[in-house]
């Protein structure tokens, strides 16, 4: 199966009335424990790279390895994702790397730290749209701006997002998906106590997909950070403190109100760690990677396969044919006209 564009994904799960996780990747255990995880549970996936992961991957590494991915797991409708493009500049470069789908953040400006204002983040997500959509790849914009700061993204301030606001922005713009910001934050310390309401909006979802029923709604910065995994961590030399993720329960609500695609990164790199630290631990006269690196491949494959099936993705592989992406980019010609 050739790779999919992440519109169609996302389309499909909205029909289907489930979510689609959107998994980080750096490196070949990465995907490898990714599309084991998706044959395992038979699902559709989209896999996402930051611009942090373009690097060290020098993008070819990156591109061949995902070319690898769609050879050996043909039944499998995968969508390559750019995560938190920075400018229009890293949105086009992606798609000339053989990206399927980017994301324009443009919440933030383009050093990745500051806060936009609305005209500007109107403005380059519109540039963006109007490229990618030429070529049938799909774009996802952001409103509003996450917590916490991961791969060098994000101010460390929360805006939430404001659903007229939210309405505005998608006309203008005319995205597929949509990063809201309903208090989720990046990486491992998202919550210090177990998220209420309080502190995790999930009312906005309901309200802004109440607005916006046709676009696929986006949560950043959603790991559960399952204190299983952090204990392995800290058993063997870690030191993780005690942290709440988002529950499992808040993204299923979410998906039942238009959250199509879930961020996942933190969980993975939980799992990954936890797993190296345990096998060098219990093996100290081993210097074999592998000793190490298969563990670690295994125990991340096992934490996204349990999200694939908590977000509804599982069983779904195999429910349509790919549309090319001359099919999609014949689609928003007709949808323009
Ligand atoms: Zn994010």
């Amino acid at each position: 199966m050739a790779m999919v564009s992440m519109r169609q994904l996302l389309d499909e799960a909205a029909a289907g009335g489930y979510g689609v996780g959107a998994f980080n990747v750096n490196n070949m255990e990465q995907i490898q424990a990714i599309m084991e995880a998706a044959r395992e549970t038979s699902s559709p996936v989209i896999i996402q790279a930051s611009r942090g992961a373009r690097s060290y991957t020098n993008d070819r590494f990156l591109y061949h390895l995902m070319q690898a991915a769609v050879e050996l797991y043909p039944e499998i409708p995968v969508a390559l994702h750019q995560d938190h493009g920075n400018s229009p500049e890293t949105c086009f470069s992606a798609i000339d790397q053989g990206f399927t789908s980017v994301m324009m953040d443009g919440s933030l400006l383009a050093d990745g730290k500051s806060v936009s204002d609305f005209a500007y983040n109107v403005q380059v997500t519109r540039e963006v749209v109007e490229r990618a959509h030429a070529v049938g790849v799909t774009v996802e914009g952001e409103l509003g701006t996450l917590g916490g700061i991961e791969d060098g993204v994000g101010s460390g301030e929360v805006h939430l997002t404001d659903p007229d606001q939210a309405v505005e922005f998608v006309e203008q713009t005319g995205i597929d998906a949509l990063a809201v910001a309903i208090g989720t934050s990046h990486g491992a310390y998202k919550f210090s106590r177990k998220p209420d309401g309080e502190v995790l909006a999930m009312n906005l979802i309901q309200e802004i997909h109440e607005k916006l029923p046709t676009t696929h709604l986006v949560m950043h910065g959603s790991s559960s950070v399952p204190k299983e995994l952090i204990d392995i961590i800290n058993q063997y030399g870690g030191e993780i403190r005690q942290t709440w993720g988002v529950p499992v329960e808040e993204i299923q609500l979410g998906i039942r109100h238009g959250v199509r695609k879930i961020n996942v990164d933190t969980d993975s790199r939980l799992a990954i760690t936890g797993a190296i630290r345990k096998a060098m631990s219990d093996d100290p006269g081993e210097f074999d990677p592998r000793s190490y690196l298969k563990p670690a491949r295994a125990a991340m494959q096992q934490v996204i396969a349990q999200r694939m099936t908590q977000f509804g993705q599982a069983g779904h592989a195999g429910d349509y044919e790919p549309r090319s992406l001359t099919e999609m980019r014949d689609f928003y010609a007709g949808a323009a006209a």
